[in-house]
């Protein structure tokens, strides 16, 4: 077969690879560039107590600012910022920034209660990541409680002495720590006894098709249990209507972020939001 196709196939295949391999290489080089010229910027979306509808938090999310592709979605780059380790100098920007963004709001009057950043395993497995937090904490002014981390599943199962050690001194300073896209990963539920989180995130596939019932439902309803007897906190990424809240507020879920409540979106304008919500608020007290 290989015969058949002749030298043009062959040809062709190492022309692709050298394409993938040219265009990695000018997305690490971008990548690289983006950090030192500071074309990295963070979004935020808010997340919502579906008890009593208050902001309970918000999420950093990184983009690309690019010179010529515009907003470029971390899903274009962090795999790559990943694979190359530059993520960990981009994850202690992103994590600098965000505290510095969460103080600022904190002294603008602004009612944040605790913004959370995402981290990638690479950040654990390099560098000195508990180190990095205390550094961004007191080089912000942002108290610990300000903060939460959200961990994959993928870094607690990797389950090294380091990473527990890590995990614990970061949940000593008093930061919050919750496990993202809960439900996707391997099922082994055992290191949920070992690494002292605080929430866990319901994974947006299943949110997605809780009103399909069926499976979804059963996992949703399953997380939420466990969550609950576990004594941890549930949050529901990805709510996109008014039918789904409400059916995670029946099942128990104490809190959502999704399209439906907000997007991600800049800090000027959350700013504008939740101004405007702490306006309406203040009107409804009695003086
Ligand atoms: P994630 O941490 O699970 O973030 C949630 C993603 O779902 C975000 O996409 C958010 O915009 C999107 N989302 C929120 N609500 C809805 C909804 O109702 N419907 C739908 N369809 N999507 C919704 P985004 O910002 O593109 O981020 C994608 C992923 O990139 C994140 O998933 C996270 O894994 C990674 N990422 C983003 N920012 C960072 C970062 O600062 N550091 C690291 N290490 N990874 C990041
Ligand atoms: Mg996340
Ligand atoms: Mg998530
Ligand atoms: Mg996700």
């Amino acid at each position: 077969r290989a015969k058949e196709a002749g030298g043009a196939g062959w040809r062709f295949y190492d022309a692709t690879m050298n394409e993938e391999v040219s265009e990695r290489l000018a997305l690490r080089n971008g990548l690289r560039q983006a950090l030192e010229r500071g074309e990295f910027v963070l979004h935020y979306q808010p997340q919502f107590s579906l008890e009593d509808g208050t902001l309970v938090g918000v999420e950093a999310l990184v983009r690309w600012r690019h010179p010529e592709q515009g907003m470029v979605p971390p899903m274009r780059f962090i795999p790559e910022a990943e694979e190359s380790g530059l993520i960990v100098p981009i994850g202690l920007w992103i994590l600098r920034e965000a505290c510095r963004q969460a103080a600022a709001w904190r002294t603008a009057g602004l009612e944040v209660p605790r913004v959370a950043v995402n981290l990638s395993a690479k950040q654990f497995q390099r560098g000195d990541v508990a180190a990095d937090v205390l550094e961004a904490l007191s080089a912000a002014g942002l108290p610990p409680t300000g903060l939460e981390l959200e961990l994959t599943e993928s870094i607690l199962l990797r389950g090294a002495d380091t990473v527990l050690d890590t995990v614990r001194r970061l949940r000593g300073l008093g930061v919050h720590l919750s496990i993202d896209d809960f439900g996707t990963g391997y099922s082994s539920l055992a290191y949920l006894q070992h690494f002292p989180v605080d929430k866990l995130k319901i994974d947006q596939s299943f949110v997605r098709r809780l009103g399909e019932g069926g499976d979804a439902q059963v996992i949703v309803t399953t997380i939420i249990q466990l969550a609950r007897s576990l004594g941890l906190g549930t949050i529901a990424e990805g709510v996109e209507d008014a039918a789904t809240a409400e059916r995670l507020s029946a099942l128990g879920c104490l809190q959502g972020q999704g399209f439906h409540f907000a997007r991600p979106m800049p800090p000027a304008e959350l700013a504008v939001l939740l101004a405007g919500r702490q306006r309406a608020e203040a009107a409804l007290r009695p003086s």
